[in-house]
């Protein structure tokens, strides 16, 4: 019996997602890391976007590329490591992006403890403003990587399109690549990687502008998706619907559209607003903001309307529907990223791997 709420993973369009991506990539001599942190680390999305041919698998969270143990590739963890997780961050991650050379310190005592190399790809800041070394201090920081015995610094890299919401450009792209050329005949080193961020540089490759030099990008969205984040536009070529989630009907009436009674605040402390439209039809979901944010649903079909969510109950508009909306019937949607990140990382919703 299938349980509800239940969210399907088609493996078969990540598959072919993650082959579209790679493909792009490798026209532009770019390797892809497969970034699966939005399914928490889902085996089956990781064999996925192998299968499609991502070159090494990358997740924010040691807990979810604990669950990629056993796989050929590099495991690379994205988010700069806790300096407290750094035994756990060398046996769960072969690769990891930093910026921090205490944090260094400590990952290769613990790769030597364990008689390892760590792999490091060290982080630039080119204006977003999240995580990365400021341009002037790189040339320092490489040189104390290179002197911690059980780390080999393997690249430079850069987040874009994440804090500050900067765009990848040929400038900001074009000093990473630039950097990389430095260090290299600064520190005669091969430092074989240069990675351009995430699925937001996918549209700069696309037209041709991806500074030379880049070899290498982070890329989830695009590839679970099949949306690129700069614009938000869908990858051409690609599957949108991955990901369905169905929630079941627990109830189904007639209401007005307007609440009586003594207005006070809701479930979330807000004074809600209602339009007065009369009578309407209205289903209540078991699903809630436990699960996923309203906002991150849409449901597939369009003359459904999300009225609100509380904790454990989602209340939609079917008036118009044209799907059925009994009790007991399922109501599909299509979450966007943050949805699926929410609904991949509840534990009461049921994950169907097709
Ligand atoms: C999440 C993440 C990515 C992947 O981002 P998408 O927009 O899903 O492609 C890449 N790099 C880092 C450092 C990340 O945290």
């Amino acid at each position: 019996m299938a349980k509800y709420p239940q969210i399907t993973v088609d493996t078969n369009k990540i598959r072919h997602n993650a082959g579209r991506v790679a493909g792009l990539c490798k026209e532009g001599g770019v390797a892809v890391a497969g970034v699966v942190k939005a399914t928490c680390g889902l085996p089956e999305a990781a064999r996925a976007m192998l299968a499609g041919g991502v070159a090494m698998l990358g997740d924010s969270r040691l807990e979810n590329l604990e669950r990629l143990a056993g796989f050929s590739v590099p495991r690379l963890l994205l988010r700069l490591p806790m300096p407290s997780q750094a035994a756990e961050v060398v046996q769960h991650a072969e690769i990891s992006l930093n910026s921090e050379t205490s944090t260094l310190k400590e990952l290769g005592r613990e790769a030597r403890k364990r008689g390892k190399t760590h792999g490091v790809i060290l982080m630039l800041e080119l204006g977003d403003l999240r995580e990365g070394l400021p341009l002037g201090e790189v040339s320092r920081a490489v040189l104390e990587t290179l002197k911690i015995p059980g780390i080999r610094l393997l690249g430079v890299g850069t987040n874009l399109t994440c804090y500050g919401g900067v765009l990848p450009d040929p400038e900001n792209l074009g000093a990473l690549a630039e950097t990389a050329v430095r260090i290299r005949k600064e520190f005669n080193i091969p430092l074989p990687w240069v990675s351009g961020g995430n699925s937001s540089t996918l549209p700069l490759l696309q037209a041709g502008l991806l500074p030379g030099g880049i070899n290498h990008l982070r890329v989830g969205e695009a590839i679970l998706l099949g949306r690129e984040t700069a614009y938000g536009k869908p990858l051409q070529g690609s599957f949108q619907d991955a990901f369905t989630l169905q929630a079941e009907v627990i109830e189904a009436k007639d209401k007005p559209s307007l609440p009586w009674g003594t207005r006070g605040l809701d479930a979330f402390g807000q004074k809600p607003a209602f339009p007065d439209r009369g009578m309407r039809k209205k289903v209540i979901l078991a699903l809630g903001r436990q699960d996923a944010h309203p906002e991150n649903l849409r449901p597939l079909d369009p003359r459904i309307t999300i009225l609100g969510a509380s904790s454990d109950h989602l209340l939609l508009d079917v008036t118009e529907a044209k799907t059925p909306c009994g009790v007991g019937d399922r109501v599909a949607f299509r979450p966007n990223y943050g949805g699926l990140l929410q609904l991949m990382t509840s534990p009461y919703v049921h994950k169907e791997v097709l």
